[in-house]
C-alpha cells in the first residue's frame, strides 16, 4: 500500500530548543532570584522528564485540560529544583518558563525542516505532527511558520492517550481516514517514535542526527529530513 501520510514528532525532529533548556532555566532563575549551574540543572531536567508518567489525561474534561498541563509542567520543574535548595521565587519562576517555550523565540526548526516539509507537501503527501506535548506545540508550530503544513496535530495532552500508546497514532490516521499501512511516523525516540508507530501498524523512520544508531537500529534511520524523500521512493 502507498504511504500516503507523513506525521512527525516535533521536540528533536522538526524543532528543538534554542540554546539549551538548561541554559533557559538557569537564566529565568537567576532572574528570579536564584543562581543554579546550567549542567545541574540540564540533568536533572533530563532525568525529571524521563521518569515523568505519561503527558496525557485520558477521561479528562476538556475545560480541565489547561489546568492539568500546566500541572504536569510543574511538577517536572519542581523536582528539578528540589534537590537544588530553598527557591523562595518559585512560583513566579515557573509562570515565566512556562509562557516562555509557548513563544517560537524559544524554539528553533532543524535548518531542512521547512523545505523538507515544502517538499513532501508539493509531492502530494498529507502531513501531521504526533506530539507528546501540549496545547502550547499548536503555537509553536504556527510561530515558527510551519503550522501551515499539517492537518492533523495531534498533541498527547488532548489526545488522551502519549506515544508510544497506539491510540495516539490511531487518532492521527482516523482524522485522516486512512489505514495503518498508509502512513509514516518520524520521530528521534527509538523508545517513544519506533516502537509506537510500529505497533500501531505505521511505517517508522528514526531521525539520528549524530548518527551513532545508524548501523544497530531495527528500522530505517536518517540523519536528516530530506534523507525522507530517498526512503519514500524505495517504499
Ligand atoms: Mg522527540
Amino acid at each position: 500500500m502507498d504511504i500516503r501520510a507523513i506525521f512527525f514528532d516535533a521536540a528533536g525532529t522538526l524543532l528543538r530548543v534554542n540554546g539549551s533548556v538548561g541554559e533557559t532555566y538557569a537564566r529565568l532563575a537567576r532572574e528570579h532570584g536564584k543562581a543554579v549551574s546550567v549542567r545541574d540543572l540540564e540533568a536533572g531536567f533530563r532525568r525529571c522528564f524521563a521518569t515523568a508518567p505519561p503527558m496525557a489525561f485520558p477521561g479528562a474534561e476538556a475545560d480541565q485540560i489547561p489546568r492539568l498541563e500546566k500541572a504536569w509542567w510543574h511538577d517536572v520543574v519542581r523536582q528539578v529544583f528540589a534537590p537544588l535548595g530553598p527557591f523562595p521565587g518559585f512560583e513566579a519562576y515557573f509562570n515565566a518558563l512556562y509562557d516562555f517555550f509557548a513563544e517560537p523565540q524559544a524554539w528553533q526548526l532543524y535548518p531542512e525542516a521547512r523545505r523538507t516539509l515544502a517538499n513532501l507537501h508539493a509531492r502530494g503527501y498529507r502531513l501531521g505532527v504526533i506530539s507528546n506535548f501540549d496545547a502550547r506545540l499548536f503555537d509553536v508550530l504556527d510561530g515558527l511558520d510551519i503550522g501551515h503544513f499539517f492537518d492533523p496535530i495531534v498533541a498527547s495532552t488532548r489526545a488522551g492517550a502519549a506515544k508510544p500508546e497506539p491510540a495516539i497514532f490511531q487518532k492521527a490516521l482516523a482524522e485522516c481516514e486512512l489505514q495503518p499501512q498508509e502512513a509514516l511516523h518520524i520521530g528521534d525516540s527509538y523508545e517513544l517514535d519506533i516502537v509506537g508507530a510500529r505497533n500501531a501498524g505505521l511505517t517508522p523512520v528514526l531521525v539520528e542526527r549524530s548518527g551513532r544508531q545508524q548501523s544497530t537500529a531495527d528500522c530505517r534511520v536518517v540523519r536528516r529530513l530530506d534523507e525522507l524523500l530517498t526512503v519514500l521512493e524505495s517504499l
